[in-house]
């Protein structure tokens, strides 16, 4: 049993949804048809030639990169740089390449929930909520209907609020309609107005539930068919408050406190590296630790308003370590960058579990390549200022 590359897609859209990656990404499908049948497929951090050459002696349909190799304009498809000659060669050879990059770096149980379980966190939740992602849908429901418009809009996933699920709030009022000719009202009673026009009153109630923005076209479907009306009157508000169905970063704690050294030991077990740079005292105690696979520089602030004793990231800027330190010289939070690939290079295994556990029938197969180009070396000679 094989699947399409549409349906891979849809499934990766489902836990990371597209809208909720940055605007400057471009994730999603980059090459290839949507229809072509896939029975293997490669998951890798990046697209290099090593991952193409296993694509193809595999005989894979499809790779799955977590970093677009589409990301900035492409003018022409000819060999020479690499973006270029590996875009042809995927077109060349057939084989879909798709990315699930920033989106996934937002989504629950994503790329940083993925982190955090590398390194042993538990309680682990997003360490910032997406901003500008909440909406409020008020629908007006006739008495005795409303129970079955709520369930239809929470299946569709709304009224999620932290760790409770279908959180509504109903308030009972009257609804007034006049209809048209052609309308075909299921219910109401006549009454005359003020004008001595016809109005139809009805007993309804005022359903109100937040969803994320990305799920309202599909909880208006929902809403709208569990709705006995022709017309169903709504509305939608977007909300002053960030949503927690989507996030950037994670936090979470230590099982047992330990020092600084032992945790920078944990990471480089953890992340498969021998060097790792850090800030802090060797002997500190770390026990909540904030977490940001990739350049996470932004979220300091986050990671130090979370209460971490330590933020793992990478792509930290010379710079930037400074904006850690008080004008005493302390460091109130220590801080670790153990490179941009070692920190999210577990996003391949996580998306073996995750698509081999919805297309068990399809061989998915993590790169055996190191795909980062930038090694450390680690000098044996003693050094003069530590
Ligand atoms: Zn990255």
């Amino acid at each position: 049993m094989s699947a399409s590359v549409n349906e891979i897609r849809a499934f990766l859209d489902g836990w990371a949804p597209p809208a909720t990656a940055q605007s400057y990404d471009n994730a999603g499908l980059q090459v290839g048809r949507p229809e072509a049948e896939v029975t293997r497929a490669v998951l890798a951090l990046d697209m290099t030639p090593d991952v193409l050459s296993e694509a193809l002696d595999m005989g894979a349909e499809l790779i799955v990169t977590h970093h677009p190799l589409l990301f900035k304009g492409v003018k022409q498809l000819s060999p020479g740089p690499l973006v270029p000659e590996l875009a042809l060669r995927l077109a060349e050879t057939g084989i879909a390449l798709m990315s699930a990059h920033t989106n996934l770096d937002a989504a629950p149980g994503g790329v940083n929930f993925e982190l955090a379980r590398r390194l042993g966190l538990r309680d682990v939740t997003f360490l910032t909520g997406m901003d500008g992602a909440l909406r409020k849908i008020v629908v007006f429901v006739p008495e005795g209907h409303a129970r079955r418009v709520h369930r239809a809009m929470a299946e569709a996933g709304a009224g999620h609020i932290g760790h409770y699920e279908a959180c509504a709030f109903e308030s009972p009022g009257t609804g007034y309609f006049r209809a048209g000719p052609d309308a075909q009202p299921v219910m109401g009673e006549k009454v005359q107005d003020e004008a001595r026009d016809e109005l139809e009153r009805v007993a309804e109630v005022r359903l109100e539930m937040e969803v994320a923005s990305w799920l309202v076209p599909q909880v208006v479907k929902a809403m709208t068919e569990a709705h006995p009306y022709e017309e169903v009157a709504h509305d939608i508000y977007p909300l002053d408050r960030a949503s927690d169905s989507a996030g950037l970063g994670a936090v979470g704690v230590l099982d047992r406190a330990e020092p600084l050294g032992a945790f920078l030991d944990r990471v480089c077990k953890a992340l498969e590296t021998r060097t790792v740079r850090f800030a802090g005292h060797e002997d500190q105690d770390i026990e909540r630790v904030a977490v940001c696979g990739g350049s996470g520089s932004s979220f300091l602030a986050a990671a130090r308003a979370s209460g971490a004793d330590v933020y793992v990231t990478s792509d930290v800027t010379y710079h930037t370590w400074f904006d850690l330190m008080r004008g005493d010289g302390t460091l109130p939070m220590a801080m670790v960058d153990p490179g941009h690939y070692e920190s999210e290079y577990c996003t391949e295994e996580l998306l073996q579990r995750r698509l081999s556990d919805a297309f068990p029938d399809i061989s998915w197969h993590v790169t055996t390549t190191r795909t980062s180009p930038v090694k450390n070396w680690i000098g044996s000679h003693d050094l003069q200022r530590t």
